[in-house]
């Protein structure tokens, strides 16, 4: 009789050939550890470098491991959904490739999940080898998050967590496309807790989160847990609807009374300069939402699979979405 699957680990991977190798090696040793049944799932999110090959030769000697073929780069969120779509086990774990998520603290995590909880975040205590561009804008960011929804976002995580299967399938269901993982798993609720560790150096290579990727997952964040962005078009429009209203009343004050005169051409160019940016950056923040209802609505699924390896019977999600 086959065995029922506990664990699900997803790896996404986006030319990770310098790490994998390691990635594995660590994985394999604290999965094996747990004594359970377990999966390792792979999602190649459209490498160009080795990733592909070097997984397909894992694949060959370990039969838990499957490997997913995206047919090109769809991105991280994409993977990990991916991944969670034709998992099988009753904890899933979410953890990058390059060991900046230190695998053992796995084992931390199953254990607060087998205390009950449905949701085990890891905490970034501390954020070694990354830059002071990357560690302050990471800990501006999630604060501003937090302070813009009304969704309990936990500051300094990412998205290596475990989560319970019924999450898993609640979380599948979800239809959105731009999606932000981390904060859709805040929205489910449940039971939820934190691990703390110490975020790694990268084993090996380069960040494959480049400044427009950053972009694009913050505003991901951002768009789908708060309209904040577009009311704040409408308080600056009152104020300065207001403080047109008094200078327009002090321009005919001044005509009348002919002492004063701020209002030199410098002063009204710059102040027009001004609005005019103010206009053109609140129709580019109405752009980010209008986009995405765009994308929403062409109604394209999240990602296309080239190709699966070792692959198992599949999740019924699997099934739908692709
Ligand atoms: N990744 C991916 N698709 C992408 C970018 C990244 O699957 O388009 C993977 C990457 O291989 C890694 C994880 O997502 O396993 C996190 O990426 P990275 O470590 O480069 O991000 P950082 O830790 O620098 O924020
Ligand atoms: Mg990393």
């Amino acid at each position: 009789m086959k065995k029922e699957i506990i664990y699900s680990v997803i790896v996404p991977l986006f030319n990770e050939e310098l790490v994998i190798r390691e990635s594995y090696r660590r994985l394999k040793e604290v999965m094996e550890s747990t004594k359970e049944v377990y999966e390792i799932i792979f999602v190649n999110d459209g490498s160009i470098d080795k990733t592909e090959k070097i997984v397909e030769e894992i694949c060959e000697l370990d039969s838990s491991i499957e490997l997913v073929n995206f047919s090109r780069n769809f991105g991280h969120q994409a993977a990990i959904t991916a991944g969670m779509d034709i998992s099988k086990g009753k904890a899933v774990i979410v953890i990058d490739a390059d060991l900046q998520d230190p695998p053992e603290v796995m084992l931390e995590m199953i254990k607060k999940w087998k205390e009950g909880y449905d949701v085990v975040y890891g905490k970034r205590a501390k954020r070694e080898g990354e830059t002071f561009f990357k560690k302050f804008t990471a800990k501006t960011y999630y604060r501003l998050l937090k302070s813009m929804t009304t969704v309990d976002i936990p500051v300094d995580t990412g998205d290596f967590r475990l989560i319970d299967r019924r999450v898993c399938d609640a979380l599948i269901s979800l239809p959105e496309k731009n999606r932000f993982v981390r904060g859709l798993v805040s929205w489910l609720g449940f039971n939820q807790t934190s691990v703390e560790f110490v975020r790694q150096e990268r084993f090996a290579g380069e960040t494959k989160y480049p400044l427009k990727k950053m972009l694009k997952l913050a505003f991901d964040g951002v768009t789908s847990f708060s309209f904040k962005p577009l009311m704040i078009a409408n308080y600056i429009g009152g104020l300065s609807l207001f403080i047109g209203f008094v200078s327009f009343i002090g321009v005919i004050i001044n005509d009348i009374v002919k002492n004063l005169n701020i209002l030199n051409l410098g002063f009204v160019l710059s102040i027009n300069l001004i609005m005019f940016g103010l206009i053109f950056v609140f129709i580019g923040v109405m752009g980010q939402y209008i986009g995405r209802i765009f994308d929403e609505s062409k109604n394209r699924p999240l990602y296309i699979v080239d190709n699966i390896v070792n692959k198992k019977e599949v999740n019924k999600a699997y099934e739908i979405r692709s």
